[in-house]
């Protein structure tokens, strides 16, 4: 997912023009200066007001696991959700039956407990499992279920077996609540209704009830029936559409890759539909890249998006071939303002993120990414946030070198670096929907890859996200095993790296250095000069950052490059060069996050 602070800055600058404008005006004749003074602050107020509107659950936390519910859930493995929804656009509620497939993994499994929302009605509840003699389902039966919080709870008074697989068939109906980053909305945008939705990272269960855990991956179906004149799009390849009697259209979409709960999207509008096409890297399979984009901004679109099967084959190319290559990768508009979310094989793309100067193509590029890690390697759990969000950032930079060259991607480096990151990168102080760990998650997490490449060189870098990539592929992951992945490549222990950039340290180093120089002392006419770098770290929030530093030399005969391995708090180098230095710059591209200042030479 990515929040995008410009296009949201772009609205609440609109907004203050609107607000703001007629109290300013009046102040005028008061006081100049109390007026600048006022429109920082309210700027600032309506800023901050706005991101915590934008970025935080309207009223309602986050989902606290209960580790009861939890140990009741992994007594079962859900392969597959079958998701029929019909809307009622101007009722503004829609009628769901889900039927899932899961596998017991105990033989005790009493109680199946799935997350769904009470303000969604449960109409009826079914149950079958598979007969131990020929393995296929029994006649289903009307199962007893009861409602408790955000759970819909069945009872299975004839357990399934170890084994043996069981399916059961909810039937349900309400208006779908909002929470979160617009978990379902209905909405009218340019006068269209639309319907959608952005479950991440726990708000599915608002509409349809799930195991909702991103570590049970399943396959799934979904099938979308829609009035006159509406498309509704979903994950997946479509299968069918058909023509009801009553004038709606079913819309059956099937995906045939895994898939965890927070991904599966559908959406909901009266669209413009254009295909484009994608060649696997080993040139024998084409896929279609497919937009739905609301009709006025479909013009836009096409500019916006053209770079979209370049971006797939860099990606391809890089990490391996793209995961849902037998499907389709497509992006639809939705109507979230200023941010989009990598729903699998159908980004959904905020509605003013399409605006004719591709100025958000570093979003089609994160989302695209997303594709290879959130949605075909997926976190284990959300304290790896990072592997999703920091990755994803990562890739904008990639796609940055592709297009624009090497130095384009130290300068899109440059931008990531806020200057101030809060608390770690794994397990963040919160979810990414507060804008305090948006930073720290996306482009912090994105620094540490970059720092990585820089530690581990072109060759191993790129390698160890190859490997990675292909031994969690359709599967999960948590930093761990990337660490694991990465010390193996490597072939030295990286736990240092990762402790201080990603567990433990919550700042930089803040490096002073100092350096005098001197004739060769062997050979005082030689030609030569041995440089002593001191160099000290005086940070405060982490010991010592241990990095590999790039030290350039100038000299009066050209730049001469050094790696030193800075290990301590307090560290000197002798450096020796050909000709006559004249300054020293210590890090001089940026693989670093760091501050630095020159400091006094003591000796
Ligand atoms: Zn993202």
């Amino acid at each position: 997912m990515i929040f995008s602070f410009a296009a949201a800055l772009n609205f609440i600058a609109a907004f203050f023009f609107i607000t703001g404008a007629v109290s300013l005006k009046e102040k005028t004749q008061e006081n100049v200066e109390e007026i600048a003074d006022l429109s920082k602050k309210q700027f600032h107020y309506v800023i901050e007001r706005t991101m915590t509107e934008f970025l935080s659950p309207d009223g309602e936390d986050l989902r606290k696991e209960d580790s009861t519910i939890v140990a009741y859930q992994n007594l079962f493995d859900v392969t597959y959700y079958d998701l029929s929804l019909s809307f009622d656009m101007t009722g503004k509620s829609i009628d769901g039956e889900l039927t899932m497939t899961a596998e017991p993994l105990s033989d005790t499994l009493g109680l199946v407990y799935l997350n769904f929302y009470d303000n969604m009605k449960v109409n009826e509840v079914k149950y079958t499992r598979n007969a131990v003699e020929d393995k296929t389902f029994e006649t289903a039966v009307d199962a007893d279920f009861k409602r408790e919080k955000d759970y819909v709870i069945v009872e299975l008074k004839d357990k399934p077996s170890k084994g043996l697989a069981f399916s059961m068939k909810i039937k349900y109906s309400g208006t779908p609540k909002t929470l979160g980053f617009d978990s379902f909305s209905f909405k009218t945008i340019y006068g269209n209704p639309t319907a959608y939705n952005l479950s991440e990272p726990n708000y599915g269960p608002t509409w349809w009830p799930s195991k909702d855990r991103p570590n049970d991956k399943a396959l799934s179906t979904v099938r979308l029936t829609v009035p006159a004149g509406f498309t509704g799009v979903s994950n997946g390849l479509l299968s069918g559409t058909t023509q009801n009697t009553d004038g709606t259209t079913t819309f059956v979409w099937m995906n045939s890759y895994p898939i965890a709960t927070y991904l599966v999207s559908v959406v909901v509008a009266k669209f413009a539909h254009w295909e484009d096409t994608y060649t696997s890297v080993d040139g024998n399979k084409t896929m279609p890249v497919v937009y739905y984009v609301y009709p006025r901004d479909s013009a836009n679109a096409r500019i916006d998006w053209k770079e979209t099967p370049e971006m797939i084959a860099l990606y391809a190319k890089t990490f391996g071939e793209y995961p849902f290559i037998n499907e389709k990768y497509g992006m639809a508009q939705f109507g979230w303002t200023s941010g989009a979310m990598e729903h699998q094989t159908l980004t959904s793309m905020g509605y003013l993120l399409i605006t004719g100067d591709a100025r958000y193509e570093h979003v089609v590029a994160h989302e695209l990414a997303h594709h290879w890690w959130g949605d075909c390697v997926t976190l284990e759990n959300w304290d790896n946030i990072w592997l999703n969000e920091g990755f994803a950032s990562y890739c904008e930079a990639l796609w940055e070198e592709q297009k624009r060259g090497i130095q384009a991607y130290f300068d899109y480096m440059k931008k990531q670096d806020y200057g101030y990151f809060s608390g770690t990168v794994y397990a963040p102080e919160a979810f990414i929907n507060d804008y305090r760990v948006y930073a720290t998650v996306y482009l912090k997490g994105s620094w540490v890859l970059h720092m990585l490449r820089g530690v581990m060189g072109d060759e191993l870098f790129f390698k160890t996200l190859r490997e990675y990539y292909d031994r969690f592929k359709y599967s999960n992951a948590n930093t761990e095993q990337f660490v694991t992945v990465a010390e193996e490549i490597y072939g030295q222990p990286l736990d240092w790296f990762f402790d201080e950039w990603v567990y433990k340290g919550t700042g930089r180093p803040k490096y002073e250095y100092s350096w005098r120089f001197e004739n060769f002392q062997d050979q005082p006419n030689s030609g030569a000069y041995t440089v002593r770098l001191q160099l000290k770290q005086v940070q405060t929030d982490y010991d010592v950052y241990k990095m590999p530093i790039r030290v350039t030399i100038i000299t009066e005969a050209g730049d001469r490059e050094f790696t030193v391995f800075n290990d301590t708090k307090e560290q000197s180098f002798l450096l020796t060069v050909d000709s006559k230095p004249k300054e020293i710059k210590l890090d001089r591209d940026g693989w670093i996050l760091k501050k630095v200042a020159k400091g006094k030479y003591e000796g």
